[in-house]
């Protein structure tokens, strides 16, 4: 798909092996991917809505058929454990399916006219061509989100994976897509650092998907500011669980363990606080440190793990040096805190307070800062006081008062008595403030993220 000469090598996460090597798109590249898709959207939108679902689930019959491979690729590039392998490639086969419901679903709506003999339609139509920029650290299932109901309904779209990951994020979605029976100029990859930032600026780009670091996001939405095209950003959260005074503390923490430690804590609504009344943190920060003491870790090629590598060693230097200045200030390590190379074991530190790095930024690693508070208002206050607002949960067992709890948090996703690391492919996702800008993705909304409503009327009478 792309004429490039160089090349981005690609590697194991834990073994540091490199497993093969991906074209860096250039700008050429990416204008004529652009212009294909461009030429191409119109007549994608006009195949009846009956084939594009079929084609859809085709795709999902064959990610499921290809589960082993997508798995090892997972697990290699994206440093995944063979069960975080497959649930996201269960996730993502599910995108399939909800998007193939998408494309012959009601679009749009018919407004009454205050005048006579007039009729009032207002379309759902496709934005046009979809910059699609992704994450490495759920390649498939990041792109699959945006990239099955955008294709669902109309679009046509340019996906640029992350060169960490550019084998699940991106290649093997584009020959998945061709055997699917994808017509050609409907999806096109764009590998490489380079082609996000010209897809970005691109004039013949309609709209921006982007899900990164808050930092990239910035950046791309002032880029993309001149040329005034629909961006939506999906960025990172420091998400906090509350444990109530009445909460199963057991619960809590068997929940806080997942929710931190999961894929090493590279998720972005993995917890990033555990906000703890003062009456049962002890008793919690036993229970989590029990928890973490029990994972295992190592790499995953070699056997099952409970954790496997982070993505770089940069990324467990950035936690590490979190954790030491947050230290110096106070914090103390309750449980973990050691790493080899890119394995880091999952960490438990007590004592962090709103001012230290690990409080007021997200870690990005295994890594659980407990603060403890004396009432719920102080926890409000901790968990309002960040610009993020990604995902929450609260723990406690008077549900009323939970949920009151639950209430006032200003974030995109609450969830009470569960993990914040939650999703379901049918369900609105998204964030607030720092953590997302423009519609939630999932189910119905994606209807709004990836649609534009036209007001079309109709006179039967007028002389
Ligand atoms: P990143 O911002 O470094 O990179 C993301 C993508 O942006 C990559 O494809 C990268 O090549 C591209 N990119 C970098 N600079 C660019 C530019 N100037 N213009 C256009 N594209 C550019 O993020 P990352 O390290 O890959 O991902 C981790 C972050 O993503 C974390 O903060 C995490 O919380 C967040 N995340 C958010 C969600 C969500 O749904 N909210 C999901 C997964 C990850």
């Amino acid at each position: 798909m792309t004429t490039t000469t160089a090349e981005i090598d690609v590697r194991d996460k834990a073994t540091g092996e490199i497993i093969g090597s991906a074209p860096v798109s250039s700008a050429v590249d990416v204008d004529r991917a652009v212009a294909e898709l461009g030429r191409t959207q119109p007549d994608w939108v006009a195949v009846p809505a009956t084939e594009r679902a079929a084609i859809l689930r085709r795709a999902a019959t064959l990610l499921q058929r290809d589960t082993d491979r997508f798995a090892r690729m997972l697990v290699r590039e994206g440093g995944a454990t063979t069960a975080k392998a497959e649930g996201e490639i269960g996730a993502s086969i599910l995108e399939f399916y909800q998007a193939a419901e998408l494309a012959t679903t009601a679009l749009g709506e018919v407004i009454p006219s205050g005048q006579r003999g007039r009729m009032n339609i207002v379309e759902r139509r496709p934005v046009g061509v979809v910059g699609l920029i992704t994450a490495w650290n759920a390649p498939l299932h990041i792109a699959l989100r945006v990239l099955a109901p955008a294709i669902a309904l109309g679009n046509t779209v340019a996906l640029k994976p992350a060169p960490e990951t550019p084998f699940s994020g991106g290649l093997m979605i584009g020959e998945l897509l061709d055997e699917a029976g994808l017509p050609a100029g409907v999806v096109e990859i764009l590998t490489g650092g380079p082609a996000g930032q010209a897809l970005v600026t691109h004039p013949a780009v309609d709209m921006i998907h982007f899900t990164g670091s808050e930092e990239t996001g910035r950046r791309i939405n002032v880029a993309a500011a001149p040329s005034l095209k629909r961006v939506a950003l999906e960025l990172g959260g420091n998400n906090p669980t509350v444990v109530l005074a009445d909460a199963d503390v057991e619960l809590a923490a068997r929940c806080g363990a997942e929710a931190s430690f999961g894929h090493q804590g590279q998720v972005c609504i993995a917890t990033g606080r555990h906000i703890v009344l003062s009456a049962v943190a002890d008793e919690y920060t036993t229970r989590l440190a029990a928890h973490a003491a029990a994972l295992t870790v190592g790499d995953p090629n070699a056997g099952q793990v409970d954790l496997g590598p982070m993505v770089s060693t940069r990324q467990v230097g950035k936690a590490q040096d979190m954790i030491a200045r947050s230290v110096e200030m106070g914090a103390h390590v309750v449980e973990g805190g050691t790493a080899t190379g890119t394995l880091m074991r999952p960490t438990v530190v007590r004592a962090v307070r709103p001012g230290m790095p690990l409080h007021d930024e997200e870690v990005f690693a295994p890594v659980a800062p407990i603060t403890v508070v004396e009432s719920v208002e102080e926890a409000l206050d901790i968990v309002n006081g960040t610009r993020f607002g990604l995902a929450a949960s609260v723990f406690g067992r008077d549900l009323d008062h939970a949920w009151s709890v639950a209430d006032r948090i200003r974030t995109g996703m609450v969830h009470v008595n569960d993990v914040s690391a939650m999703h379901e492919s049918h369900v609105p996702f998204g964030g607030r403030a720092a953590s997302g800008l423009g519609d939630d993705l999932g189910g119905r909304a994606n209807i709004d993220l990836l649609t534009e409503r036209r007001w079309t009327s109709l006179q039967r009478t007028r002389q």
